[in-house]
């Protein structure tokens, strides 16, 4: 794992999300709350890969198949001072 420390920034450009919450979302009238708190998920290691899990729904959101392979990750955070 290289030094760049940019990959410890939010690097998130598409957020995974329950369809069902999205629907969920969308139908309700001034939401007091954002989707992304709205969305709750459970997201880890299974047998395969990762999945990410909605708690609200107790469904798949999307399980990743690491096809036997061990892809680069990183768990070092930046601390915020
Ligand atoms: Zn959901």
């Amino acid at each position: 794992m290289n030094d760049n420390y940019e990959n410890l920034l939010n690097n998130i450009t598409e957020p995974m999300v329950c369809e069902t919450c999205l629907k969920e979302y969308g139908a309700l009238q001034n939401p007091d709350i954002t989707l992304r708190d709205y969305v709750k998920v459970d997201v880890g290691f299974s047998l395969v890969g990762i999945q990410v899990w909605c708690q609200r729904h107790n469904k798949n959101v999307c399980h990743i198949d690491f096809e036997g392979n061990r892809p680069k990750a990183d768990f070092r955070s930046l601390e915020k001072k």
